[in-house]
């Protein structure tokens, strides 16, 4: 017999907003806004986003 723990599936969800630009117009909206809507669409129409990377802090070792 597996003793099987009945839990609560948790779905992982991500704090953190990623956000996102249009591919066009450049226009910067928020994961969490993007999920809100019924489909992932720009304001102006336009459906390709680029992730916005952080700017990437690089270490720079002084002698
Ligand atoms: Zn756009």
């Amino acid at each position: 017999m597996v003793d099987e723990e009945i839990g609560e599936e948790e779905t992982p969800v991500e704090t953190f907003d990623v956000s996102y630009s249009c591919l066009r117009c450049g226009t910067s909206v928020l994961n969490s806004e993007l999920s809100r809507l019924p489909e992932i669409k720009c304001i102006c129409g336009f459906r390709v986003f680029t992730k916005d990377r952080p700017p990437v802090v690089k270490t720079v070792k002084a002698i």
